[in-house]
């Protein structure tokens, strides 16, 4: 009883009041509801207040992009907005655009009332109204690679009075695909700058090479024993594969008013699972490298809305995202890299929000699981299921051509009964 007032994640006393940040970002913080600052912005703000390189880890959902973004806007502010014919100050190199439209997006709420602007670019939109933007002068950046070398090598991004360089979700950035993207940009750069490695997971070879890029950084590490936050609670249940879609209907028809994010391995299993819905009347979008720019950005802001409820999504589309009052995170296939399953429950449970999360596991991704959980350096709590249960699930799915509705009358109470108690 005692200690329930203190929140789960956050040790930190101290409120975002006292600090000494310029009056118009305080505004800000305000309005967006924060009132204090959470571990990981606790102990990053003064680090890059002071000049420092940092390197910073911390679970998914526990504010690393106010952990930067605070900071930079105080200091921009404060010091050098004066100068924006110099060109841009602050670059942020991030793995996808829908991140990148996120991180403005946090920004630009946080900077409303400074002198800061802020600008995103990316692969997939017209360069030519961000090359006007560009003209006009932006203090920060927010980049994925592809569009920022395109725009460095035309010669309309100044970058000569760069300050600050920051890298979120680091380990991916400096993983294959990136690393000789971040290394380029990084001998464009002046040398004399600040350098900020942002990120949930992080492995030891990621660590070196990031302290490899930079000089004496300082490295910030939130680490509870837990790799998952503790605002989610995540179980795992054993399904053949091909019975994977007959109880993704269930849990579905089970809470019809919860916001559910689906992630399966491929582009096509998210098309397969799309389809599988749609035979039993359950309708779901999907997001992933295939699609249209415009439709993903479409998608994600209306699931972000809450226009519509399932989303069915690939890793990399939902690295990083916010997306406010995720209920559930379902694991249609165990993803491929152990960490993606941090990255993954990740997306529920953030903030002060709970979630939960359920995974499934065919006999073909025990392996997967083992990885995982090794990685989580420990177990994830099984459901049990009865082969009573199991069987029910695919009986009373919409698309079995039993005569169901014979079933119906017979199992309505024992179903109404299992299902209560599960809801327990
Ligand atoms: P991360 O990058 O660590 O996964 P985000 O920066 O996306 O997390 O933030 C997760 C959520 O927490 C966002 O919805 C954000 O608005 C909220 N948040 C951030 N900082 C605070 C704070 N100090 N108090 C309350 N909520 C916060
Ligand atoms: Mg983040």
């Amino acid at each position: 009883m005692q200690s329930s007032k203190r929140p789960q994640e956050n040790t930190v006393f101290m409120k975002f009041e006292d600090y000494n940040f310029t009056p118009e970002l305080k505004k800000s913080i305000g309005k967006l509801g924060f009132k204090k600052p959470t571990d990981i912005q606790f102990k990053s703000i003064p680090p890059i207040l002071n000049g420092e390189d940092v390197l910073a880890i911390a679970q998914t959902g526990t504010g690393k992009t106010a952990a930067f973004a605070i900071p930079i806007i105080d200091l921009l502010h404060r010091h050098k907005i004066k100068n924006r014919k110099d060109g841009i100050k602050c670059l942020i190199m991030v793995p996808t655009r829908e991140l990148a439209i996120q991180i403005v997006e946090v920004f630009e709420s946080l900077a409303y009332h400074t002198q800061v602007k802020i600008l995103g670019v990316f692969g997939g939109v017209e360069q030519d109204p961000q090359i006007n933007k560009l003209s006009k002068g932006v203090d920060v950046l927010v980049a994925t690679p592809g569009r920022m070398f395109d725009l460095i090598h035309q010669g309309v991004i100044n970058y000569r009075r760069l300050q600050y360089l920051i890298v979120d979700e680091a380990d991916l950035m400096l993983d294959l695909g990136f690393i000789k993207d971040i290394r380029d940009v990084m001998n464009f750069l002046p040398k004399k700058r600040q350098t900020l490695f942002f990120s949930a997971t992080i492995s030891r070879n990621i660590k070196d090479l990031a302290y490899s890029l930079v000089t004496n950084a300082i490295r910030i590490q939130i680490s509870p024993k837990d790799r998952v936050s503790k605002n989610i609670s995540h179980s795992l249940i054993f399904v053949e594969i091909d019975d994977k879609r007959f109880f993704l209907e269930r849990i579905i028809n089970e809470y019809p008013e919860s916001k559910i994010l689906i992630f399966v391995r491929t582009k096509v299993r998210a098309e397969r699972v799309q389809k599988a819905m749609a035979r039993v009347k359950i309708s779901a979008q999907t997001i992933h490298g295939d699609k249209e720019q415009k439709d993903r950005l479409k998608v994600m802001n209306e699931f972000k809305a809450s226009e519509f409820n399932i989303l069915i999504a690939t890793d990399i589309s939902a690295r990083g995202i916010d997306i406010p009052n995720v209920d559930y995170v379902i694991n249609y296939d165990l993803p491929d890299q152990a960490e993606n399953y941090v990255h993954r429950v990740g997306r529920t449970g953030r903030g002060m929000e709970k979630g939960v999360a359920i995974s499934f596991c065919g006999e073909e991704e025990k392996e997967k699981l083992e990885e995982i959980e090794k990685f989580l350096g420990k177990k994830i709590e099984v459901r049990e299921i009865s082969k009573f249960d199991y069987e029910e699930t695919i009986d009373f799915s919409e698309e079995n051509p039993k005569d169901w509705q014979v079933l119906i009358e017979e199992n309505e109470n024992r179903k109404k009964k299992s299902r209560k108690k599960k809801k327990k």
